[in-house]
């Protein structure tokens, strides 16, 4: 039986009058790679939101680590090691690469400027090789602004990468990427959470990338569970088909 890390029960989450989660429950397995499908307005990134402390459930339970964090906050959360990126990005579009990384580290934001403070120069080196990983060294010095839109998603996900997360949640990380770029993410993605370890729940609208990646894949439609299981489980559910496949 596999570990789950973060553990959703029962959770139901209003905005006035509108359900946009309801009794939705979900496991995300440690070490693995999650997936969260489902029709544009089904909950994928209000439930997201509730997980990392955005705003508070109705109802229900979400466990980290065994831990019930549903009345945390944000930066309670973040400190435990769960972060998450966002469908639009958050660059600083007037730093370059570099300053990025090290303004991404929440209780260093001062000290990027005191190059002789040794920590910084650690940061500094830890921010570069990062970049490294995600294909951007050679840009490291460009205006993030400067970037193209996928190149300024791959510098996000360096950025969430340099607090080391336990766990991270991408929403939609392709969106928007030009095709040539989004294997390059997806072999990132990957090598993160092969190489680094790192637990990924991955909402994701590209279904060739999310039935290549996902170990498991949970499908919402309307705020509820509509479906879980393997890619090619997921492919076969005549429900998932018929609320979501179909129209793609
Ligand atoms: P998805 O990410 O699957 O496209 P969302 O979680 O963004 O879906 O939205 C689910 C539903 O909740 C939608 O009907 C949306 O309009 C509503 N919703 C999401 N966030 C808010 C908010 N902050 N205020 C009011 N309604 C919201
Ligand atoms: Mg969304």
């Amino acid at each position: 039986m596999k570990h789950a890390i973060i553990e959703i029960e029962h959770v139901t989450k209003t905005f006035g009058g509108v359900v946009a989660n309801r009794d939705v429950s979900l496991d995300v397995e440690e070490g693995g790679i999650t997936g969260l499908i489902g029709p544009n307005g089904s909950g994928k990134t209000t439930l997201f939101n509730s997980i990392v402390g955005y705003h508070p459930i109705d109802s229900g339970s979400i466990r980290f680590q065994g831990q019930e964090i549903s009345k945390f906050r944000v930066q309670e959360i973040a400190r435990l090691g769960l972060l998450r990126t966002f469908q639009q990005t958050r660059i600083y579009g007037a730093m370059n690469c570099v300053q990025n990384m090290l303004i991404s580290i929440p209780h260093r934001k001062a000290k990027f400027l005191d190059m002789f403070d040794r920590q910084a120069r650690a940061d500094t080196e830890k921010g570069e090789s990062l970049l490294d990983f995600v294909g951007l060294y050679e840009k490291r010095y460009l205006m993030a602004g400067d970037l193209s839109f996928g190149q300024q998603k791959l510098l996000e996900f360096a950025m969430a990468l340099m607090n080391e997360p336990t766990v991270l949640l991408l929403d939609e990380p392709t969106a928007g990427i030009n095709p040539t770029l989004i294997n390059g993410l997806i072999d990132r993605l990957r090598r993160a959470n092969e190489e680094f370890g790192i637990t990924l729940l991955v909402i994701e609208h590209n279904m060739r990338v999310i039935m290549n990646m996902a170990h498991k894949i949970y499908c919402l439609a309307h705020g509820e569970l509509l479906a879980s299981g393997t890619a090619g489980e997921i492919q076969k559910n005549q429900n998932v088909i018929d609320a979501y496949l179909g129209a793609h």
